[in-house]
């Protein structure tokens, strides 16, 4: 299988995008981490991948404390001896707000979540993959970390912007030691996150409509996405944003 003996990290798995993307890389025969605060959801993540056949660990650790970071990485290299790759997924939105209504706790709380933590995970990540020659990391952005909106997203929009800029500076940093560093940049893909949006039939419609290939993404999409940015076939591609959005980005 194509990640058989590889050790993948996967953050934000305890649902939606990275509990697919964790199941997706066990099912190729990688041994997980799946990072999570929510326990029962973890294991919960855990079960279905050994139910496929595959190997799991769940690491519970909040992404944004540094000590629970490296609690993580210092786990996976205890339990499987090595990390090869890691998909830095978690990520929080704020509740719409416009720029102005928005709580300073909210701006916090999203910039520490999608873009301080992907910066605390490479941190430790990196090391730990520097000690068997290299590895892959994929970081998690959004079609609104290359556009703006007016939808009531303002953190959320700088945290998925930074991740880019994030990526790009620590892949030029690292490239020459074997560290592939990207990121990719998603639509609408129906998640526990986005559920309130979405099941309004009137917003569900209008956002469909932007996506010019017909259809919302699944998480399943972005799983495929994020194991070819990890695999040696992407060997050549580092300091990316693979945008994956069914055209919506280009209109
Ligand atoms: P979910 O809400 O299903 O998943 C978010 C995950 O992040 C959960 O597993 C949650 O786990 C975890 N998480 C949040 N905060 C923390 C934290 N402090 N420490 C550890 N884990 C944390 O949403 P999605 O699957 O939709 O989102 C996953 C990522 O994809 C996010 O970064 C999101 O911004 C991004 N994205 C999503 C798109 C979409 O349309 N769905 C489009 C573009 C990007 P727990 O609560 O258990 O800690």
């Amino acid at each position: 299988m194509r990640y058989q003996d590889k050790v993948v990290l996967v953050t934000g798995a305890s649902s939606g995008i990275g509990r697919q993307t964790a199941l997706a890389f066990a099912k190729q025969g990688a041994k997980v981490a799946v990072v999570a605060r929510r326990a029962e959801l973890g294991q919960e993540t855990v079960a279905l991948i050994k139910a496929a056949g595959g190997e799991g660990l769940f690491i519970q650790a909040d992404v944004c404390q540094a000590n629970q970071v490296q609690h993580v990485v210092d786990t996976v290299l205890k339990q499987f001896g090595r990390l090869d790759c890691a998909f830095n997924n978690a990520g929080v939105a704020e509740p719409i707000s416009n720029t102005v209504d928005l709580s300073e706790e909210d701006f916090d709380r999203v910039i520490n979540t999608n873009l301080k933590a992907v910066w605390l995970c490479m941190k430790y990540q990196i090391p730990a993959m520097l000690k068997t020659g290299g590895g892959a990391i994929v970081n998690m952005s959004s079609v609104w970390g290359i556009l703006g909106t007016a939808m009531g997203v303002p953190a959320y929009v700088a945290s998925k912007h930074g991740v880019i800029g994030l990526t790009k500076a620590t892949a030029l940093e690292f490239g020459k030691q074997g560290i592939r560093v990207n990121c990719i940049s998603p639509a609408w893909v129906p998640t526990e996150a986005n559920a309130p949006v979405l099941d309004n039939p009137d917003l569900h419609g209008m956002i469909l409509a932007q996506h010019p290939i017909g259809r919302l993404g699944d998480t399943q999409d972005v799983a495929q996405a994020v194991m070819w940015l990890c695999s040696e076939e992407a060997a050549w591609y580092t300091a990316q944003n693979l945008v994956l959005d069914g055209g919506y980005s280009v209109q």
